[in-house]
C-alpha cells in the first residue's frame, strides 16, 4: 500500500542530488520570482516502498498525485525561500502524528535525536488541508534553515539536497518522536530524563546532522531495496 504522504524532489540537482539513481517524473508546478520555470521532480517508487516495508503506509488520502494542491503550496514555497533544498519528503506517520499532537519541538534525550538539534520547527497553525501559498509560506517560516518541521496535529515534513538525504531525516525523525513519545510514558511514570549538554549537543550535531550524512545513511535502504527487487523500480 503507498503510504500517506509525499516525496518531491526539484530539478536542477545539485552535486549530491544527481548521486541518487530514483526514478523521476518531471512537472512545472508554477513560476519563480526571477520567472524560471519552477519544476519538480516526482520521486515516488523507491522511497515508499522503502518507507511501506517498513510500516509507514496508511491509505492514500490524495496526498500521491501528479499535481496536487497542498504540494504546491508548500514545496513551491520551500524552493522559494531555501534553493539549496532539491527535495522534501512529508507523511503521516504513527509516531509523526502522536508527537506532533503536542505541538513542542524534540528534547535532545538521544544521539540520534542531535541531528535535529537547532535544525527542526514547530508548525502549530493547524487548519486542514494546506492550500494556499500564505500557509506555506508560514510553515516554511517554522522550518526556517532546518530540516525538519512538525506540523502540529498533522505529521512531519523534512528537506534536503538529495531525495535519499531527505528520506533518511524522515526514517530518522520518525524513530525519534517514537522514542521521545516513549521516553515521556516513562518520565510520567516518576523517572527522570537526562537531556545532552548544550556543548556537546552542538558539536555532535555538527558531526551527524549534515547533508552527506543523511545521504550516506540512506545508501543502506537503496542497497537493500535493489536487492529484494533485483533492479525492478530502476526500469
Ligand atoms: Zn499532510
Amino acid at each position: 500500500m503507498i503510504p500517506t504522504g509525499e516525496i518531491t524532489g526539484t530539478s536542477e540537482p545539485n552535486k549530491t542530488a544527481t548521486r541518487t539513481n530514483t526514478p523521476t517524473q518531471l512537472q512545472v508546478l508554477g513560476k519563480t520570482k526571477d520567472g524560471r520555470d519552477l519544476k519538480v521532480r516526482r520521486i515516488w517508487p523507491l522511497p515508499f516502498v522503502c518507507f511501506a516495508d517498513r510500516g509507514f503506509d496508511e491509505g492514500v488520502a490524495g496526498h500521491i498525485s501528479p499535481i496536487n494542491a497542498p504540494a504546491f503550496a508548500i514545496h513551491s514555497e520551500i524552493h522559494k525561500a531555501r534553493p539549496e533544498v532539491n527535495a522534501t519528503c512529508h507523511i503521516h506517520s504513527v509516531a509523526g502524528k502522536a508527537f506532533s499532537c503536542f505541538g513542542r519541538e524534540l528534547e535532545m534525550i538521544t544521539q540520534d535525536a542531535l541531528r535535529f538539534y537547532k535544525s527542526h520547527g514547530v508548525y502549530r497553525d493547524f487548519k486542514g488541508v494546506v492550500l494556499d501559498q500564505d500557509e506555506g509560506q508560514r510553515i516554511v517560516a517554522a522550518l526556517g534553515q532546518g530540516k525538519a518541521v512538525i506540523l502540529q496535529n498533522h505529521g512531519l515534513l523534512m528537506v534536503g539536497e538529495s531525495v535519499d538525504e531527505a528520506t533518511f531525516w524522515f526514517i530518522s525523525l520518525d524513530k525519534t518522536c517514537q522514542t521521545q513519545l516513549l521516553a515521556d510514558a516513562a518520565a510520567a511514570a516518576g523517572y527522570k530524563k537526562i537531556v545532552i549538554d548544550e556543548q556537546e549537543a552542538a558539536y555532535a550535531a555538527m558531526r551527524i546532522g549534515g547533508p552527506e550524512k543523511g545521504w550516506l545513511a540512506f545508501q543502506p535502504y537503496y542497497a537493500e531495496q535493489v536487492a529484494e527487487t533485483r533492479g525492478e523500480f530502476l526500469q
